[in-house]
């Protein structure tokens, strides 16, 4: 049976730890597809184009062959999953996502991925955009305050230089701008089912979503 999952919700709601975890239960590939528009931002600041510059973007985008290996993101044979991960990108990646040009050639690859593979993909359009058609929609949310204080322990834990109250500032930023933004805004389709992770752990939330994927399988 060919199965999409499609997980959305706001930066730092727990989307991959979750969705690796059931990608690895249900034998899924897991695309990471906030990674590819973080690549983007990556080589976009590498070549001194900001986020006005449409035509040299996509110019670049052209020359990016991006796959997934073992859940990191590897660019033109490349693992920059470290690179793309760091505060300075986290900051800028919303004002390249919110560029229609890019959007549409990004949507088109996670489209082809999603043909080739059995795939659950995580991001803030999966439900609404990219997998509209899936059966298997979740939306997870979890408060600002718990979201930054996940944000701040993984980067801690990779001995990253980082502020608490920066870190929470930049999430309600990046909030803002992927729900408000014209293009394929971040919001829950009308058939997701929506989970607060809000004091749950990852194996609360894990179960819950096995569990609901498992009913619907059976049902
Ligand atoms: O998921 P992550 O926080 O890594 O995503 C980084 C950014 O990429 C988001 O804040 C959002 O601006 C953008 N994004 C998007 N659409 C997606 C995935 C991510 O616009 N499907």
């Amino acid at each position: 049976m060919k199965i999409s999952v499609a997980i959305d919700g706001p930066a730092g709601a727990g989307k991959s730890t979750i969705a690796k975890l059931v990608a690895k239960k249900f034998d899924l590939m897991y695309i990471n597809t906030g990674a590819m528009y973080r690549a983007v931002a990556l080589k976009s600041k590498e070549n001194g184009l900001k986020a006005d510059n449409v035509t040299e973007i996509c110019k670049l985008i052209e020359t990016m062959k991006m796959r997934f290996e073992k859940d990191d993101l590897v660019l033109n044979d490349e693992n920059i999953q470290s690179k793309i991960t760091m505060p300075e990108i986290s900051s800028i990646v919303s004002a390249y996502a919110s560029i229609p040009e890019v959007r549409k050639m990004l949507v088109k690859l996670q489209r082809e991925m999603s043909k080739e593979f059995n795939v659950i993909m995580d991001g803030r359009d999966i439900g609404t955009v990219v997998l509209k058609d899936s059966s298997f929609k979740f939306f997870l949310t979890a408060t600002p305050e718990e979201r930054a204080t996940r944000r701040y322990k993984e980067l801690r834990e990779r001995n990253i230089e980082c502020s608490y109250d920066t870190i929470l500032k930049d999430i309600i930023e990046r909030d803002y701008k992927d729900s408000h933004r014209e293009v394929d805004p971040l919001r829950k389709a009308d058939d997701a089912i929506e989970v607060d992770t809000t004091g749950l752990n990852i194996e609360e939330v894990t179960d819950k979503i096995i569990g609901l994927i498992n009913l619907k399988i059976n049902n």
